[in-house]
């Protein structure tokens, strides 16, 4: 089989969890569940991703979290708009909303759109693909995406959509779990980050370089992590 994020052919059994087998690329360091769950398969799942009332709860602390990040990378960016693909309750929206963005969030659950509405009605959220979006002509300075890259089955075409709905010296900040984290390795498989179908693909720091590289971003920098969490900022 091909590994999905640099088409190499070699990849070898990883092990398997919740009757979904692994297998890792021995070139890019990518582990990635094969066969992808069928379409039918995803979809019978996401209708029953409900949030929990603790998530709610714990809305405020995000929302504080995302205006940190949001704020460093205000100044690294050329204008004032900004996409948070993956808005899910709209936190991120709400957080660059109120230091000064034009902020916009898409997600593909319906219900997190319509909880971002109601809890953010100054937000301007949508329920649509980044690939559908970037078919538009509408293009942004900060692309913010936590968390989303690795429910993916191909990664190929989601960043280069983010590479297209970029303006030029505009900056992507993407989280991901990180599958090669000191704090992990002894024990992948058994880690909670591990949980196909719902993650699909696991990053390390050298999977995530080559993606967004062969998509032509630049500046690839990643920001230190104590937890095993992926962060790496780029410029197109
Ligand atoms: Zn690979």
């Amino acid at each position: 089989m091909e590994c999905p994020n640099c088409r190499n052919t070699k990849s070898t059994l990883f092990g398997s969890k919740s009757s979904h087998t692994l297998y890792s690329c021995p070139s890019c360091s990518l582990i990635y569940v094969h066969p992808m769950p069928a379409a039918d398969e995803l979809l019978r799942y996401y209708q029953d991703y409900h949030k929990t009332p603790q998530y709610t709860r714990k809305l405020k602390s995000k929302q504080r979290r995302a205006k940190k990040r949001i704020w460093s990378l205000r100044r690294l960016a050329p204008g004032k708009k900004f996409l948070d693909i993956g808005c899910n309750a709209g936190f991120a929206v709400e957080a660059a909303r109120n230091l000064g963005l034009e902020a916009c969030g898409i997600d593909l659950d319906e219900a997190s759109v319509k909880f971002a509405r109601q809890h953010y009605p100054m937000g301007d959220f949508r329920m649509i693909s980044a690939e559908a979006l970037a078919t538009s002509d509408e293009r942004f300075d900060i692309i913010y995406c936590c968390e989303v890259i690795e429910h993916l089955a191909d990664p190929h075409s989601f960043v280069s959509a983010l590479y297209s709905l970029l303006n030029t010296g505009g900056v992507l900040f993407l989280t991901t779990p990180d599958i090669a984290h000191f704090s992990v390795q002894q024990n992948v498989l058994g880690w909670t980050a591990v949980r196909p179908p719902e993650h699909l693909l696991y990053f390390s720091k050298l999977s995530l370089q080559q993606l967004l590289a062969s998509h032509h971003f630049a500046h690839i920098g990643f920001r230190p992590n104590l937890k095993p969490t992926v962060k790496v900022l780029a410029r197109k």
